[in-house]
């Protein structure tokens, strides 16, 4: 029988329907499909980096539940992210839009100011896109192109067993953020924050290029899935299989307390929530006190060892206290 694309799931249709279609057209210096960013040669040392994401109303938003500001905010820091992801410093964007015609101009101008706030800070102008219409719901695309450092590109593939896994956030707020919005429930002393971090993420794009230029860190990419699940692009990647410490898990006082309030599992946000838009990176064991001390220097916050990249077959094993929760291979979801 024919198989349905929901039998063969997103990574499925990457790795089994698109990418190996464009693999024999890929040039010696040329990573495609694979990783946060695709790579080109620019000049001798520096290489050109793009990525692109797709946001879809009802899918990846509730135009209700988010403003327009917030969304235009929003569909540029998730892409940022990817750059942040390699080290790189993002050069230019594109933006290509399908808005329904009854939309107000109003909405679109609050939207445009919200790329316009992150473009600012982050220094990266808006350089082309399309515009058209749909019968319902919003169509947002960006691409962003940076540059960085050849020597300097940071990938998914370089994790050696040994390393430390680790990550400069707390896990999990964003999630928390959604929880708030898709139960409908009343904002409270906890919610603000979560709120700020699933409607506005701020992109790492400054903390990944620190990162990009220190040799210790071996494998890096953005977090926008969920630990669980971008970590297993690592581990897959780089051929090696990781340990996460569960006791180990860094969530914020506001996740914890809605968490207990609301009965939520407050690790299974941190682990499978997803957008936190944060970095995961693996790191020397015996470079990591001075790193992180340095990062903890330059960014007033601390960088957190969540678990170890070991030896074996591709996959991820959780533990409390030095205990298995589970067999692995299997999903966070077992605990
Ligand atoms: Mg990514």
């Amino acid at each position: 029988m024919a198989k349905k694309l929901s039998e063969i799931g997103e990574f499925g249709l990457i790795d089994e329907v698109i990418a190996p279609r464009f693999k024999d057209l890929l040039g010696e210096d040329i990573t495609g499909i694979g990783d946060d960013c695709a790579v080109m040669p620019f000049t001798d040392d520096e290489v050109q980096i793009v990525t692109t994401d797709l946001l879809i109303e009802e899918i990846h938003f509730l135009r209700a539940k988010i403003s327009a500001f917030q969304l235009g905010f929003k569909a540029l820091a998730v892409n940022l992210s990817d750059i942040a992801g390699m080290g790189g410093t993002p050069t230019g964007t594109f933006l290509s839009v399908a808005f329904p015609k009854n939309l107000g101009v109003a909405w679109i101008e609050k939207f445009m100011e919200g790329y316009r706030s992150l473009s600012e800070k982050e220094n990266v102008p808006l350089l082309g896109g399309d515009t058209t219409n749909t019968p319902d719901n919003i169509v947002i695309n960006v691409a962003v192109t940076g540059r960085m450092k050849k020597s300097e590109v940071k990938r998914r593939s370089h994790a050696r067993p040994g390393d430390y896994v680790a990550v400069p956030d707390n896990l999990g707020d964003s999630p928390g953020g959604l929880q708030y919005i898709l139960d409908g429930l009343p904002e409270d002393k906890f919610s603000e924050s979560l709120l700020k971090q699933h409607l506005t993420p701020y992109p790492k794009v400054s903390e990944g290029r620190w990162l990009a230029k220190k040799e210790q860190v071996h494998a890096m990419m953005d977090v926008s899935d969920g630990v669980g699940s971008d970590l297993h692009h690592i581990v897959k990647a780089s051929n090696v299989a990781a340990e996460l410490y569960l006791e180990k898990t860094p969530m914020s006082d506001n996740l914890r307390e809605a968490s207990k309030k609301y009965g939520w599992n407050a690790e299974e946000l941190a682990y499978s929530g997803g957008e936190d838009y944060t970095l995961l990176l693996t790191v020397d064991p015996e470079a990591f006190e001075k790193l992180a001390g340095d990062f903890s220097k330059t960014f007033g916050r601390p960088l957190q060892v969540i678990g170890k990249i070991i030896e074996g077959e591709p996959g991820l094993k959780y533990l409390r206290n030095g205990k298995p929760l589970d067999g692995p291979g299997k999903g966070f979801s077992h605990f």
